[in-house]
């Protein structure tokens, strides 16, 4: 480990990376080679979990190839130094600000999204000029394999090198120092990771977790809201980041929401027996899920298969926020449903929780769409959708309290893997000596009219 970085940190200065034609070669031989295995790339992640070809196509490799392609375009732009204004103070000078690479980086992946939760960051981290050491998530084993052994065999290992293991290993990678680490997983690694760069004043992204409410109001379109949110519910089992958690549905529509909730289910394919319907990771979380049931009103669902590690999709009616599945984010195909009379009570109760990863709001009432947007803080979400807001790569995607620090994708991918710096390049032409010695009061009084006080 200690070599790989010492070289990294040599090829890095060897400012090779810098060059924009590096960073775009990179680029363009990741994505080849992804495209010239992704039947391979199929395969093991169908091993993993039976995630299928479609699934590992919308879910993992077209956000990977739409990174890449939005990178190659659009990273020169992004790379160039761009002029601000000078204050008064300092003219005549120009100013502008150089983005610049950091280094070293550490990218640390999670097993849900095994391809693209290791490989977004570290686009975004080749693309603003820096080497990458990626350590993916090691519970998906297959994915972890096939990553470390395409990337190793056609990358540098000064430049890109993929370092599989778990947490003994990790921990091993956090005690050296980067010049920054991006982690995606749980809120509870996060906080080690954050302490282990702490000891470097390592910069961080923390990518992480949490219970993300969407709220059905009295008026909304109910039938296509529910048809978008059972699917981004039950996509990969539920076991999705943004995932709605659970929801909050006026008293007035609980009844409807729950019948068709229900059929939607029946109607989708999220089912043992069809192809697109993943397993669960491994049987702790199964077992983990299981006990997340304990006491709950089962509405639909309920079953599940501990030796095939299926969970079927299932709804929780008459849930409180005192249940066992109200504790902690659920990470897997349950669905509570919690009914509310005063928007004000509902607000206020997610208001008490750590500040969500993503919320949804399905609701024709502007009033009210507006009072919880205003009202809440959270990462990031949707109106009348959910999980889709990821995919607009215009918009940052990253948590904010216990759900996360920082943001990533396209440009803010580019952003939060480089520093800015800020260069004042003045005249020699005239050299005012107001800041000089003597300080009367007749230079204090121009500095004070040049500052614009009194
Ligand atoms: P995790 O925190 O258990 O593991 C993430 C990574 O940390 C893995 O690579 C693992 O090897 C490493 N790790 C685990 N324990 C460690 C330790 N004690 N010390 C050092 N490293 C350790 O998370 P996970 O189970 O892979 O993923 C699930 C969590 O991730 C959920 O909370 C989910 O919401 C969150 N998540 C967030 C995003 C996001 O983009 N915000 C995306 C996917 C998942």
């Amino acid at each position: 480990m200690k070599n790989t970085i010492k070289k990294q940190r040599d090829f890095f200065n060897s400012n090779a990376t810098k060059d924009i034609s590096f960073r775009k070669n990179q680029l363009k031989k990741l994505k080849k080679l992804l495209k010239d295995h992704e039947n391979e790339l199929d395969e093991a992640i169908f091993k993993d979990f039976k995630k299928s070809p479609f699934d590992n196509y919308v879910s993992e490799l077209s956000i990977l190839y739409h990174d890449i392609d939005d990178a190659i375009k659009n990273v020169k732009s992004w790379a160039k130094r761009k002029s601000v204004k000078t204050n008064l103070l300092n003219m005549p000078a120009s100013s502008y600000i150089i983005p610049e690479p950091l280094g070293v980086t550490l990218v640390i992946g999670a097993w849900n999204y095994p391809y693209q939760l290791s490989l977004a960051p570290a686009i975004a981290s080749i693309a603003a000029g820096n080497t990458v050491i990626l350590k993916p998530s090691e519970l998906p084993v297959h994915t972890s394999n096939i990553m470390a052994k395409l990337i190793n065999e056609n990358f540098e290992p000064e430049f890109f090198k993929v370092i599989e293991g778990g947490v003994s290993e990790t921990q091993e990678l956090l005690s050296q120092k980067f010049d920054k680490i991006f982690f995606t997983g749980s809120s509870y690694v996060g906080k080690i990771v954050y302490q282990a760069a702490a000891k470097h004043l390592t910069p961080v992204t923390l990518e992480l977790g949490g219970k993300s409410p969407a709220f059905f109001t009295e008026k909304c379109d109910m039938k296509i809201g529910i048809k978008r949110m059972i699917w981004a519910k039950f996509l990969n089992a539920g076991q999705t980041c943004v995932a709605p958690d659970y929801i909050l549905v006026h008293n007035s529509r609980k009844e409807q929401f729950l019948k068709l909730a229900k059929e939607e289910i029946e109607n989708s394919h999220f089912h043992f027996d069809n192809d697109n319907y993943v397993q669960i990771i491994n049987e702790g979380n199964m077992q983990r899920l299981i006990g997340m049931m304990e006491g709950a009103k089962v509405y639909s669902g309920g079953n599940y298969d501990i030796e095939e590690r299926y969970f079927e999709p299932t709804v929780l009616t008459d849930v409180s926020f005192d249940d066992p599945v109200m504790q902690n984010e659920i990470f897997g195909p349950i669905l509570p449903v919690i009914e509310y009379t005063d928007i004000d009570k509902a607000i206020a109760e997610v208001k008490k929780r750590p500040k969500p990863l993503s919320l949804y709001i399905f609701s024709k009432e502007r009033n009210i769409i507006d009072k919880i947007l205003n009202e809440v803080s959270f990462g990031g979400g949707s109106v009348n959708d959910a999980v889709m807001h990821l995919t607009n790569t215009y918009m940052g995607f990253g948590g904010v309290g216990d759900s996360g620090i920082g943001s990533y994708h396209g440009i803010h991918g580019f952003n939060t893997f480089s520093h800015f710096k800020s260069i004042l390049d003045r005249s020699t032409l005239i050299e005012p000596n107001l800041k000089y010695y003597p300080h009367t009061k007749n230079k204090l009084k121009m500095i004070k009219m040049i500052l614009g006080q009194k």
